[in-house]
């Protein structure tokens, strides 16, 4: 059954290869190529990744507008993860948080400025004055486009830098002998050929998945590629059961209103005009941090308080004005009138929670290395950055503004290591048949000749997982989701694509999206049912408490078989900060 198209496999020679162009993998490449010879690899043409639709903000204590302090972002990023996070990870993160903020600026990104000229700041949910538990401005901003300029910026320096880029090249298999990683395998979109990507080292910096779930602010291309195959190679995911659910995605659209909203004032209310989270959160109210946010919602969307008792309520901006408005946030102001017909000068803006984050990912260590078990031991050559990976800096909820931040330190760092790894290492040989797995998973989509259609099964695992694994989740809802979604992947074996040409296959390429889909949705739901307590993103009302005794451990799941899976754990690393219960 096999035909020709693979025949022809062009094989290029690196030092190292990163995949993914947002800004984890930008700055990796950035800072490894000062000790080789680094291509990046990306499906997408690098400044459509998604970091670039980034709104609200980049953390870090400059303390320009209030005090502030690295260790008071520390307590606030661990306090915010409900104990879950690394603390040492997160010394480093909020340390290197300040200068990561300065060399962005110096390299040219055109932050919003304070009248005498310093970075602007702006309050975000959970970033705290310790002393008095006071929202504090520690969120560094380019408008509401701060992602978009990170991006540009980024992508400037790469190609000042002259770094080799495969623009729209979708990475399909990683080439791994002996725990030792040797390169990937990259199909190239525009011809249908692939491309063997010989390397000493192997960078994933492949975003999120959010699109497991129905409603979401995620991209369509965020597919989760890069863990699925890590996955399929025997390597364990991290945390696969903390997904963060944004409290203010657009009504149905699930189009994100940046918290920047709330951290320039705007206010959550309910059908009667109520500010509810005066309830939930008695001191910061709708800064607390998100997943207390998104629970807040839904719990007064249940007991009917939502707009016309619907499932959903607004964020009220009506009282901050036109001019804050217009020049702080005018994206959001734009995004409102394009797709929700409203202004937000004058109206309330109907939201509700969207899935928005993956806490979890491919485990690493503190120099971004891969790991393979519950005992730290790495994977030669391979590393992680940014959302794809889990070091773990959010533990079981991460504050917003702490992932762009996560891409400018961690993403330097991970370069950085990965460049002492390919002076010193050697190019080890590629093993037989190097494209074998790739070959076989694309020729089993274009061969196969069934009834099944991959966008039904797409749209039934989007509203399966929306439904039984998002904001609260019960035994029963989950041992539903995962029958449904071992009958989805069995369903997947008979799928038919209509397109069977070379040229911009995306049929091909969005059929083999979904495998990567339908694997993660399962890690997350066997993740999710595995752990019997609630903690951040985690709500189980079968088991509301937090368990530090049974629980304060990272999962690390593994795919064994077909639908079967196992587990180990990693404990958490414990430093200054003591568990103890959120109070926000
Ligand atoms: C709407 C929105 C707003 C946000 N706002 C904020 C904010 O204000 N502050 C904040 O801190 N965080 C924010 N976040 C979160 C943050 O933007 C993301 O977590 C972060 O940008 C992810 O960056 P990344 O580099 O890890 O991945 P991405 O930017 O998602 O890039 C992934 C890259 O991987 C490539 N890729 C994926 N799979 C493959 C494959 N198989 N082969 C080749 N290439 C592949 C893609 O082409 C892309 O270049 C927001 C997220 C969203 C969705």
């Amino acid at each position: 059954m096999a035909d020709k198209r693979f025949s022809d496999i062009k094989i290029h020679r690196y030092d190292a290869v990163v995949v993914g162009a947002g800004g984890a993998g930008l700055s990796a490449a950035l800072y490894a190529s000062d000790y080789g010879n680094v291509a990046v690899i990306s499906k997408l043409y690098p400044t459509r990744s998604h970091t670039g639709t980034a709104q609200g903000g980049i953390a870090a204590a400059l303390g320009n507008l209030d005090e502030d302090h690295w260790e008071w972002h520390s307590y606030d990023t661990v306090k915010g993860s409900d104990y879950l996070a690394d603390q040492d990870a997160v010394d480093v993160l909020t340390k290197s948080a300040v200068d990561a903020v300065i060399r962005l600026e110096h390299m040219g990104l055109p932050f919003n400025r304070t009248p005498d000229g310093k970075i602007a700041q702006r309050r975000f949910g959970g970033h705290t004055n310790n002393v008095t538990g006071e929202p504090v401005r520690r969120a560094c901003y380019a408008a509401d486009r701060t992602g978009h300029m990170i991006l540009q910026t980024l992508y400037q320096q790469a190609i000042k830098k002259g770094i080799h880029f495969y623009d729209e090249f979708q990475v399909i298999d990683l080439i791994i002998q002996d725990n030792i990683v040797r390169g990937v395998v990259a199909y190239e979109i525009d011809t249908g050929e692939l491309h063997i990507f010989h390397a000493k080292a192997v960078n994933f910096a492949t975003g999120g998945w959010g699109r497991i779930f129905k409603v979401t602010s995620n991209a369509h291309t965020l597919t989760g590629d890069g863990p699925a195959i890590a996955w399929r190679k025997g390597l364990p995911l991290e945390d696969m059961e903390f997904f963060q659910f944004h409290p203010t995605g657009m009504y149905k659209l699930g189009i994100l209103i940046t918290e920047a909203v709330r951290g320039e004032g705007g206010i959550l209310r309910n059908r009667y005009g109520e500010r509810f989270m005066e309830k939930y959160a008695p001191h910061i109210k709708d800064l607390a941090s998100r997943d207390v946010v998104s629970r807040a919602i839904y719990m007064e969307i249940r007991e009917g308080r939502g707009i016309d008792g619907k499932d959903y309520v607004y964020l009220d901006t009506t009282h901050l004005g036109k001019e804050v408005i217009e020049k702080r946030l005018p994206d959001i102001a734009d995004f409102c009138r394009t797709y929700l017909h409203i202004d937000p000068v004058t109206q309330p803006i109907p939201v509700h929670p969207t899935a928005h984050y993956a806490m979890g990912g491919i485990p690493v260590n503190i120099d971004t290395n891969v790991i393979m078990d519950g005992n730290n031991t790495p994977v030669t050559g391979f590393f992680a950055a940014g959302e794809t990976s889990c070091i773990s800096v959010h533990g079981a909820n991460r504050l917003g503004t702490n992932s762009l931040v996560e891409l400018a330190s961690y993403g330097m760092i991970s370069g950085l290591r990965m460049g002492e790894f390919i002076k010193s290492a050697k190019l080890e040989p590629l093993p037989d048949d190097p494209a074998g797995y790739a070959i076989e998973q694309l020729e089993g989509i274009l061969h196969s000749s069934g009834d099944e259609k991959p966008g039904q099964i797409r749209k039934e695992m989007q509203q399966i997982m929306m439904d039984n694994v998002s904001v609260f989740r019960t035994q029963e809802l989950m041992e539903e989701a995962k029958a449904k979604l071992e009958e989805l992947k069995e369903r997947f074996k008979r799928i038919s694509i209509q397109d069977k040409g070379k040229r911009f296959n995306t049929d091909l390429l969005e059929a083999w999206e979904l495998s990567n889909l339908l694997d993660i949705a399962y890690a997350t739901t066997v993740s999710a049912l595995n752990r019997t307590e609630s903690r951040g993103a985690h709500s189980r009302e079968d088991y509301p408490k937090r368990d530090d005794v049974n629980w304060l451990k990272h999962t690390l799941v593994y795919k064994e078989g077909e639908n079967k899976v196992r587990f180990d754990y990693k404990p958490v690393v414990i430093l200054r900060y003591q568990p103890k219960e959120r109070v926000y």
